[in-house]
């Protein structure tokens, strides 16, 4: 052979019997097959084996395995972040003339999908008040095909009753899927208070360090899985198998930062709870938080993420200023990784309330809690 077409020859001149304690980054698209006869085509490789690297190399479906086992799920696809696996979980339980039900406090880019994408196919989704429990049974429709929770929900925290809204689902054979992203798939049990679809951002806590985008789909059972698979291959929903490997390490370290988190977190909430011109901390483990005592009968604990809401004579100028003036907590979008953040919601309204620009979502990290007053401290005493 040519040298340079040796150059091309994929048989490996290494010994591949290498064992080691990290999964092997897996990157690939092709996938060869011995003989014809054994050319096969399907989205479910963990079944069928290996067939296309769009549905994932080793490395995904070894982060799938493993979130399906911590969450108790029969099967978990891993998708390209929190938002693709909304969308996956919309798209096989939606079709034209379906009624979604989707809480107020759900993650603002879940009611964007459905105001624009699904609005523009004919899916019909309502917002619901997330605190309504049972009575959700008044608002399922012969059409309705699916219920979101989201628990505690995005930025104003209420916790849900899921049990309470999964019976009075599933007495109408309604599915229901939950964003169990705040929980980390773990602090809350999905599957065990009876819901279909547990779905988490694992650029949150599994990621855990800020540097990757992806998402899970975990299903209840075989029916939900077949459901969700064909959907999965048409959207095709791939994901990096770098991303995956470092999801992987980070459920590694999930429960020492859990743990940390928690602790810290309650720490720098209780100290806010105090302040006068912090009128709520809406936080699940502080009282004044909604649905307070669903989450002490339905959690096993807390995670790093809450919001303030200043009280009526600070301005939404003011706020901002304080937001500013912090040096340790940084400015921006998502969390669950190791730094602190914090970001004022000028817009959020839910009905019956309106925040008036004074609401700050933090997200406590793995500074030290000590420093982490001292900046509020210093923070809140430059401005009041
Ligand atoms: C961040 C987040 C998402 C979206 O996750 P991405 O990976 O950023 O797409 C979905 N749900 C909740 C509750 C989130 O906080």
């Amino acid at each position: 052979m040519d040298w340079r077409t040796k150059l091309l020859d994929p048989n490996p001149r290494a010994r591949r019997d290498y064992k080691s304690l990290a999964t092997p980054v897996y990157r690939g698209s092709t996938v060869l097959f011995d003989d014809q006869s054994s050319v096969k085509d399907s989205w479910d490789q963990a079944e069928n084996g290996y067939s296309y690297g769009l549905y994932g190399t080793p490395t995904a479906l070894e982060l799938a395995a493993r979130i399906a086992e911590i969450e108790g799920a029969h099967r978990t696809l891993i998708v390209p972040g929190g938002q693709a696996a909304i969308a996956l979980v919309y798209f096989a339980y939606c079709t034209t003339g379906s009624h979604a039900l989707v809480p107020y406090s759900a993650y603002g880019p879940n009611k964007e999908m459905a105001e624009g994408i699904l609005r523009g196919l004919g899916i019909e989704v309502e917002a619901y008040d997330p605190m309504i429990g049972a009575g959700i049974s008044d608002l399922i429709r012969s059409n309705t095909a699916l219920i979101w929770c989201e628990s505690p929900g995005s930025v104003t925290m209420e916790v849900q009753d899921v049990p309470a809204i999964v019976k009075a689902a599933h007495n109408k054979d309604v599915a229901v899927a939950l964003d169990n992203t705040y929980a980390a798939g773990v602090m809350f049990d999905a599957f065990g208070h009876g819901v279909d679809v547990s779905i988490q951002a694992l650029t949150k806590y599994v990621g855990g360090h800020s540097d990757l985008l992806l998402g899970s789909v975990s299903v209840r059972d075989a029916p939900a899985f077949e459901q969700m698979g064909p959907i999965y291959r048409q959207l095709g929903l791939a994901v990096s198998p770098d991303d995956c490997s470092l999801a992987l390490r980070g459920l590694q370290t999930l429960a020492l930062r859990l743990e940390q988190l928690e602790k810290s977190t309650l720490q720098v909430a209780h100290w806010l709870a105090d302040h006068p011109k912090i009128q709520a901390v809406f936080h699940p483990a502080l009282a004044s938080c909604p649905g307070h005592d669903v989450w002490k009968r339905d959690f096993t604990g807390s995670t790093s993420v809450f919001s303030i809401w200043f009280t009526d004579d600070v301005s939404p100028m003011q706020v901002e200023a304080v937001i500013d003036s912090l040096e340790l907590f940084q400015i921006g979008l998502s969390w669950g990784g190791v730094n602190s953040l914090a970001i004022v919601y000028p817009d959020v309204e839910r009905p019956g309330q309106d925040y008036a620009g004074r609401l700050v979502r933090l997200n406590v990290g793995l500074e030290h809690t000590d420093d982490l007053i001292r900046d509020l401290k210093s923070a809140l005493q430059t401005h009041f």
